[in-house]
């Protein structure tokens, strides 16, 4: 019996689909061409991390929150699952007066979050620099190992019946999907969450490519506590054009210091460069000399899917009949996984979402994916 919905894609957002959908009694099909969790979801540092640079982006990322936080109780460890926390760490008063502006906005969302001065920063995270001015840390923040919880989403999907065929999807056709090898899987509706690869189904689509570093030391536990993260990195993030780095760094709970992060434009090549590597590690050696003293042990890419206005694309794909996209997640798609898939759930199988679906849909973008008003 042809599936209801088809999935191409099972890294975080495919999985979390065949989760949400499945749960609501729908037959689901996962397509997946290499692992499962592979693609942006294995290179990602699968920082929680609540953004809140728009309104839009603040509802998906807090209420996505909320959906791990129920996803990783008591079972915090299959996930390497750690409650961290974030220092949005604030290099002088300008800053900290940018992190006082975050702070009244998070706190008005209901998230637990508190301006701190210098001795504070320094009493939670010593490695720090001199002469910063303070920061904001919040509370409920976190970090997973994202392919582990891809495999655990999709493992639940498919003991509620769910089945995974690995093979590489080449066609959309209504109704079907093409493999590579010339097989055609038939399904109701098909829902693209292929990451960056999705433009070689629907080229159309208004995604571009933005590649990142990452880096991972020896293990050094407790060199940092807290996910450590620059104020400016607002800045390198939406940077729409170029090159840029950014002060970033994780305490993974093996004891492991992971490094990021890097934003490069227009390049699919997944090759390390040594350039930017060093811009990496002198960004965060300028934050925390003593990491010039840590080993680091690898350094690996990946591709994050873009979109022209930073926020995802869930829900009917306009250009093609009985497709959905749920892609578009850029750098954030690990802590919105959750609250993508209740979204694409609630559109496709009916019953409630926690938050409005509508600055996310694809009509959002024109055919030349220009964005409306
Ligand atoms: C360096 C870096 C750091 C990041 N850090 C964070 C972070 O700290 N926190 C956070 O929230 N997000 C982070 N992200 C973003 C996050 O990793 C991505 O937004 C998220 O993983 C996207 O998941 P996805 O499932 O849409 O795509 P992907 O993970 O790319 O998965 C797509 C899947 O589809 C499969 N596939 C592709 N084409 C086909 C096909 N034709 N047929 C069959 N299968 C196919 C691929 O093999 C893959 O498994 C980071 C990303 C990068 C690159």
């Amino acid at each position: 019996m042809k599936p209801d919905v088809l999935i191409v894609g099972a890294g975080i957002i495919g999985a979390a689909c065949a989760d949400a959908l499945s749960a609501r009694g729908l037959r689901v099909t996962v397509v997946e061409r290499d692992a499962v969790g592979s693609g942006a979801t294995a290179a990602g540092m699968g920082h929680l991390v609540a953004m809140d640079d728009n309104a839009a982006e603040l509802a998906l990322s807090s209420h996505s929150l909320e959906l791990w936080k129920e996803l990783v109780d008591g079972q915090g460890q299959r996930h390497e699952y750690s409650r961290c926390g974030t220092i949005w760490v604030a290099a002088d008063d300008e800053e900290l007066e940018a992190a006082r502006a975050k702070a009244v906005t998070m706190k008005a969302h209901g998230l637990e979050c508190d301006v701190i001065g210098a001795q504070e920063l320094y009493r939670l995270e010593p490695n720090l620099r001199p002469h910063l001015a303070g920061g904001l840390l919040v509370q409920g923040d976190g970090l997973v190992y994202p392919p582990k919880s891809a495999r655990i989403l999709l493992a639940r999907a498919v003991a509620r019946g769910a089945s995974l065929v690995m093979g590489e999807v080449v066609a959309l056709e209504d109704g079907a999907v093409v493999l590579a090898d010339g097989s055609r899987l038939s399904a109701g509706q098909v829902v693209l969450a292929a990451g960056t690869r999705c433009l070689s189904l629907a080229p159309d689509l208004p995604l571009r490519p933005k590649k990142g570093h990452v880096m991972i030391t020896d293990r050094y536990p407790g060199f940092i506590r807290h996910q450590l993260v620059e104020l400016g990195y607002i800045k390198s993030a939406h940077a729409s054009e170029g090159e840029s780095v950014a002060f970033n760094l994780q305490p993974r709970p093996t004891g492991q210091v992971l490094i990021g992060s890097s934003r490069q434009f227009d390049t699919v090549d997944l090759a390390a460069e040594p350039s930017m590597m060093a811009r990496m590690l002198a960004r965060a050696v300028d934050y925390t000399p003593a990491l010039a003293g840590l080993n680091v042990l690898r350094c690996w890419t990946g591709l994050r899917a873009a979109t022209p206005d930073g926020l995802p694309l869930i829900g009917p794909d306009l250009s093609r009949r009985n497709v959905w996209l749920a892609t578009g997640h850029e750098g954030l798609g690990i802590t919105t996984s959750l609250a993508t898939a209740e979204l694409l759930a609630a559109q496709m199988a009916g019953g409630p979402a926690g938050i409005d679906s509508r600055p996310y849909l694809p009509s959002r973008f024109d055919a030349q994916g220009r964005a409306y008003g």
